[in-house]
């Protein structure tokens, strides 16, 4: 029996209400005990003291671009990645070549994500047949094949009829519809926030009833149809407060932030530098506090990195012409502990449950926490260094990351799979 016990670490694991100096023993690739001063034994002892031991982290929306674009990402660097940010279950969309809308992609997914990947792949399916918007997905067949929730994410649900159906039928058996809300009529050709730094350098902006208007509908949706539907990258401070009202009417609507919110505005982006465009734009300062306040009083349930990894090339064509989308995965639990955490807006337990049990609990995933006999899927937190972000250093394939050159406080510095070190100081060990 393989055992390895981790030693004299501060124990954080939300989802039993752990937050405690403890030690954890890992026997055969599953949590066998947490408890103070356990013995040895044969155990390999990795010593953890002054450090954070928590669950590992889950991410619900990443984009690992296989199949079809793997000159942005796969499977091997996208995982790499993972495990450099302390990411042990990433759930990828489903925006690919082919879309993951059919049994057999879902299948590709999982076999070829085991194969070639360190951290565990679970897929989305597609709401509508090749993210059109026109027919929807096989459901069922999709949560057959492994698919553990749905999203046309990239691609609003334009037509409410069909997103209407669409909430019923997953609602049927159980599942969640992750959604980019997006009203492209009112998108138009904008690129940035539409406010005071789209006004002055003159540049077409979006405005925020893009996001509203399409949070409000499909709230409203799953108020009439009882089915369950989570906001992706919700963005500005309007969408906040529909969510929280929505929740007070006791309706089935979580929401999620993506790190980079939490410290990049409309402000950020006067350099138009492809690494700051987005979807939604960076808001306000204004729309960043109502995204935090959102944290802190739950309204918003989850921290995902909608990791979107684009290549050198397509980010540096003009600012107009460059795709939307960041890469977060290596930076985002140090931008939650710097902004959230060592800010005093949220505990770390607070701040780690949003990024393990929460998003477990919505997708009903078998992970996110300690407990006696789960999946040894471990981190090893140091909440206090400080480190510099070097994009050009990433496992990512990709560059395109906002947080570049800035400095941020906390860091995974050990992430283990099923009980085995997949990563240590930065390291990829396998
Ligand atoms: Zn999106």
């Amino acid at each position: 029996m393989v055992k390895v016990l981790l030693k004299g670490g501060r124990v954080v694991d939300p989802g039993n209400d752990i937050d405690r100096p403890a030690d954890v023993l890992i026997e055969d690739g599953k949590i066998a005990r947490i408890g103070s001063d356990i013995e040895a034994g044969n155990a390999e002892i990795i010593n953890v003291a002054g450090k954070v031991v928590a669950p590992g982290l889950i991410d619900i929306h990443c984009h690992l671009r296989d199949p079809g674009f793997p000159e942005r990402e796969d499977f091997k660097s996208g995982t790499r990645a993972a495990a450099r940010g302390g990411f042990t279950t990433l759930i990828a969309m489903p925006n690919t070549n082919p879309v993951c809308d059919h049994p057999v992609v879902a299948e590709y997914v999982l076999a070829r994500s085991k194969r070639e990947g360190v951290v565990n792949v679970l897929p989305y399916g597609a709401i509508t047949r090749g993210q059109k918007g026109e027919e929807l997905a096989p459901f069922t067949e999709l949560v057959e094949a492994g698919c553990v929730a749905f999203s046309d994410d990239g691609q609003p649900v334009t037509n409410s009829g069909l997103m209407r159906q669409a909430l019923i039928i997953a609602g049927a058996i159980n599942k969640v519809l992750a959604v980019h809300c997006e009203d492209r009529t009112i998108t138009g050709d904008g690129v940035i926030n539409d406010g005071e730094v789209a006004r002055r350098l003159g540049i077409k902006g979006i405005p925020y009833t893009s996001e509203a208007v399409m949070v409000a509908r499909d709230i409203l949706l799953a108020e009439e149809t009882g089915g369950r539907v989570h906001i992706c990258h919700v963005g500005c401070a309007r969408s906040v407060e529909l969510i929280r009202e929505g929740k007070k009417r006791g309706i089935n609507v979580t929401g999620e932030v993506i790190p980079h919110y939490l410290n990049t505005t409309e402000d950020d982006v006067q350099t138009l530098e492809g690494r700051f465009k987005i979807k939604p734009p960076f808001g306000s300062k204004r729309d960043q506090e109502a995204l935090k306040e959102g944290l802190v009083d739950g309204t918003i349930d989850v921290i995902a990195t909608d990791h979107a990894p684009y290549t050198i090339a397509e980010k540096e064509r003009n600012f107009r012409e460059a795709p939307f989308g960041l890469i977060g995965l290596e930076t985002a639990l140090g931008v939650v502990l710097t902004e959230m955490v060592h800010s005093g807006l949220l505990t770390l337990a607070e701040a780690l449950a949003k990024m393990t049990c929460n998003p477990a609990k919505l997708l009903g995933l078998n992970k996110g926490t300690l407990g006696v006999g789960r999946d040894a899927d471990v981190i090893v937190i140091d909440p206090d260094l400080e480190w510099q972000v070097d994009a050009n250093q990433g496992a990512s394939k990709s560059r395109n990351c906002p947080q570049h050159g800035r400095w941020l406080k906390g860091k995974a510095v050990m992430t283990m799979l099923g009980g085995r070190v997949v990563m240590q100081d930065g390291k990829l060990l396998v």
